[in-house]
């Protein structure tokens, strides 16, 4: 039976990815900073520890583990990694839990290392044109990122590379771009925009409307939990040494991803425009590698994991406001 590490498995997509490893057959121990709100029930074992703490990692970090998966940061949406407020501890958590990690994993000799970047890390330069945005994973440099945590994901990329250069620790990397889905944070301060706006819609009464963050012309696209999943699995079976974007193609702006999340609704409600953190104006993933090395492209379409996320989150704010 196959061990995995799931370093970060209270989170959002360390549940899904811990369930998708237990279907698999795999045994599972995670740990991360605060259990799963949605529950932690699928691995084997779960320690509750903090791994910027070497002891921690020691602890959970005990064996030649088949498979780790690097997914603890100290993250959230724009609304927690753009404002400034919390640049310096996104910087010395995360990077102190992947150098704690990086060194274990060796010592350790883990077989294979998953470590998820994000696509926070390419250069605002390429995305100042919100319909023609460039993130090709050869467009990396001169570095640039936007964000303290674009540059920390940049560092540590750089730093699980070093490792696989010199110490022979073989990592897969993936630049994850926006994934979402049920289970996933949406409320709090750290939920991203298709939670946010999710809740915001069910949430509204006739008459109110809908507050989005900046004028809503900046793009993005989003990708559904099992996609990520899939293509993540797919990733670590695979022979590809090198960063690769994990994401959709798919572009939308923020106010379509309203509209389109009104019409699953049935609400029809007027944005109001308000000043926030946006980030840059235009991003989508490039998966002409991903497609080239893996054969993996999302399978359907946005508003397919929409409608799944918007009737999981619809529960949880009927369960909330009982
Ligand atoms: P998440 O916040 O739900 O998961 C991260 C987990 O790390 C959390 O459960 C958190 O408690 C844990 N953690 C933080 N500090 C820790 C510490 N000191 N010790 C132990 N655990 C700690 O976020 P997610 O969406 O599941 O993201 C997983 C990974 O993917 C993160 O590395 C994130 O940066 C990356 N990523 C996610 C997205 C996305 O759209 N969700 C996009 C790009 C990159």
């Amino acid at each position: 039976m196959k061990k995995a590490l799931v370093c970060g498995g209270g989170g959002f997509i360390g549940g899904h990815l811990i369930a998708r490893l237990k279907s698999e057959g795999y045994w599972v121990r995670a740990v991360d900073i605060k259990t799963n709100e949605y529950g932690n029930g699928l691995a084997d074992e779960f320690v509750l520890g903090d791994l910027t703490d070497m002891t921690i990692v020691n602890q959970v970090l005990d064996q030649p583990f088949d498979e780790v998966y690097q997914l603890a940061a100290d993250m959230g949406g724009a609304g927690y990694i753009f404002t400034g407020e919390n640049d310096a501890n996104v910087m010395h958590n995360s990077a102190t839990i992947n150098l704690n990690i990086a060194n274990r994993a060796v010592q350790e000799k883990v077989k294979k290392l998953f470590y998820s970047s994000s696509a926070c890390m390419y250069p605002a330069y390429n995305q100042e044109d919100p319909n023609n945005p460039k993130c090709s994973e050869d467009s990396a440099y001169p570095a640039a990122p936007d964000s303290e945590y674009g540059w920390e994901k940049l560092f540590s990329e750089r730093l699980y590379l070093a490792y696989q250069r010199n110490y022979g620790l073989d990592v897969r990397i993936a630049r994850f771009h926006n994934i979402f889905g049920p289970k996933g944070t949406w409320t709090g301060g750290k939920e991203k925009s298709p939670a946010a706006i999710c809740r915001k819609v069910i949430m509204a009464k006739e008459g109110e409307s809908i507050e989005i963050w900046g004028d809503g012309q900046q793009t993005r696209s989003f990708l559904f939990i099992d996609e990520c999943i899939e293509a993540v699995r797919r990733l670590m079976n695979s022979d590809f040494i090198f960063p690769v974007n994990i994401g959709s193609e798919e572009m939308v702006t923020i106010n379509q991803l309203a509209e389109m999340v009104m019409e699953i609704g049935g609400k029809k409600r007027t944005l109001k425009h308000i000043p926030g953190p946006t980030g840059v104006r235009g991003r989508n993933s490039d998966n002409a590698l991903i497609q080239e090395k893996l054969s993996w492209a999302p399978s359907r379409p946005l508003k397919e994991g929409l409608e799944k996320t918007y009737v999981w989150i619809a529960q949880q704010v009927a369960e909330a406001t009982k």
